[in-house]
């Protein structure tokens, strides 16, 4: 081990910077979040340092570096453009055993500055030895996208109750197992969510029960899976799969998205029973209500946004009844992604200044739609379950004015390796999608927009 990694307070510590460019301005920023007292010399000033020094929230020196500038400075860190001056300031450092950094030029540091995910308190440092700053930075990156953003307020009502906690659990084992299980139930959760007062509540009732029944409280998670590509998760959607332990999944959510979910986890099929009949909405409800009595971590992981054609709200309403500890993420709705995916903006100034999603679902043959919504000029309308009345739609919306040539794109799969997008207009879609062997999910755009296909489609698959 080259560097040895240590965590230093420097508060109110005199740290010399060199250099005013904005290379430097980034050095001086992390200093200041440690509250440090930093002294800056160069010629001039970036416009941000030069903010910093007006308001005197760093000193600054207006000289070239010379070596006086290194007495009663407990480090330093040379960021100018000019490699011998940076040189210089490493060797006199060196000699006077002074911690001495110098920006992008490994060799001539005694430390190295990591990269660093910051949840503070909670503070994660990366170092890659010097060897490759990309690669720090890549990393931090999947670090920050694991480690929830409040990360930090949990590790402040940690501490906060870390006395009380010890004096109820003197034993070392028992203390750990019941920080461990609030660290990954329903009080981290709420924390995570910004319910800080309930947690701080949940967690104070936890130490004044005489049972404990920390163990016995179970959550649901109501995750959108977005609409096929796994890579359009959401970190919590990502965060909440690889810790519930039980998931219930149904038709749309693709077989590699439940595959993210930990290994162990139970996985149930609420899609389509053996019979084909969905499993019905209440035996789901209730399914996910016995779950988490029995203190499990439950996610309900649905295609898309729960709360967009999902039925989500009416899967959580037993739970809200039942006081079951519940929370809802989010997805990216099918609509938006399929859009996304076949270069088709939902909105456009000079095509659509609204848009509509309503369902194409068929009732005795038609559709129960409000016509006169719809076919308002300079809208988008998204069609969700729109297949089987295609037909039917397209029919309806000519005879409700809209032109025959109007643009209509199908995207079927969108988003998945599997994406098809057929372009056509009202009169002939309908045709030429029989002549395909379309086969749903598929999501239907029609208005001025779907011009841009042409022009802005981007991702091709199999091609
Ligand atoms: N809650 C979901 C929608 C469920 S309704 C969401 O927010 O996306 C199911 C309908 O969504 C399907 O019939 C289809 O019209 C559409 N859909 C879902 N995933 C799709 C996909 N990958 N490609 C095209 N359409 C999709």
């Amino acid at each position: 081990m080259k560097y040895l990694p240590i965590f230093l307070d420097i508060t109110k510590m005199p740290c010399l910077v060199v250099g005013g460019g904005s290379v430097a301005a980034r050095k001086v920023e992390q200093l200041r979040k440690a509250n440090a007292q930093v002294i800056v010399v160069a010629p001039e000033l970036c416009h941000e340092l030069s903010v910093l020094a007006d308001r005197q929230l760093i000193e600054y020196k207006c000289s070239d570096f010379n070596e006086d500038n290194l007495r009663d400075k407990i480090l330093v860190i040379a960021a100018t453009d000019d490699t011998s001056v940076n040189k210089l300031i490493s060797e006199l450092a060196n000699e006077r055993n002074l911690p001495v950094n110098v920006v992008d030029n490994p060799e001539l540091c005694s430390f190295i500055m990591p990269s660093i995910v910051d949840r503070d308190p909670v503070q994660i440092a990366i170092s890659t030895g010097g060897a490759s700053p990309v690669l720090a930075r890549l990393l931090r990156a999947r670090l920050e996208s694991l480690i929830p953003a409040s990360y930090g307020e949990l590790a402040k009502l940690m501490q906060k109750f870390r006395t009380a906690v010890k004096a109820k659990y003197p034993d070392m084992q028992h203390r750990r197992r019941y920080w461990e299980n609030i660290l990954q139930g329903p009080i981290a959760e709420m924390i995570y969510v910004g319910q800080q007062k309930k947690a701080l509540a949940a967690l104070e009732k936890t130490l004044s029960d005489e049972a404990d029944n920390i163990n016995q409280t179970g959550e649901v998670y109501l995750v959108g899976a977005g609409p096929g590509d796994p890579d359009l998760l959401t970190f919590r959607a990502l965060r909440l799969m690889q810790q519930a332990e039980v998931v219930l999944y149904d038709r749309l959510v693709a077989p590699v998205i439940v595959d993210l979910c930990r290994k162990d986890t139970d996985r149930i099929y609420v899609g389509k029973k053996r019979n084909q009949h969905a499993l019905p909405q209440t035996e789901i409800s209730q399914l996910l209500v016995e779950l988490a009595k029995q203190g499990k971590r439950v996610l309900r992981l649905k295609g898309g946004d729960p709360f967009i054609f999902g039925r989500g709200g009416e899967e959580i309403e037993l739970l809200a009844a039942e006081n079951i500890p519940f929370q809802v993420i989010p997805g990216i709705t099918a609509a938006s992604g399929c859009a996304s995916y076949a270069g088709i903006p939902l909105t456009h100034r000079d095509y659509a200044h609204t848009c509509v999603f309503v369902t194409g679902h068929l009732k005795d043959g038609g559709m129960d739609l409000n016509w006169e919504t719809l076919i308002q000029p300079r809208q988008t309308i998204v069609v969700y379950m729109g297949l089987m009345g295609l037909e039917a739609l397209c029919r309806e919306l000519i005879l409700r004015g809209l032109p025959k040539t109007m643009p209509i794109a199908l995207i079927q799969r969108g988003t998945t390796s599997q994406q098809k997008v057929y372009i056509g207009d009202l009169a002939s879609l309908p045709e030429m999608s029989k002549l395909h062997d379309i086969t749903p999910p598929t999501m239907i755009i029609i208005g001025e927009v779907v011009k841009l296909h042409e022009s802005l489609s981007w991702f091709e698959p199999g091609q």
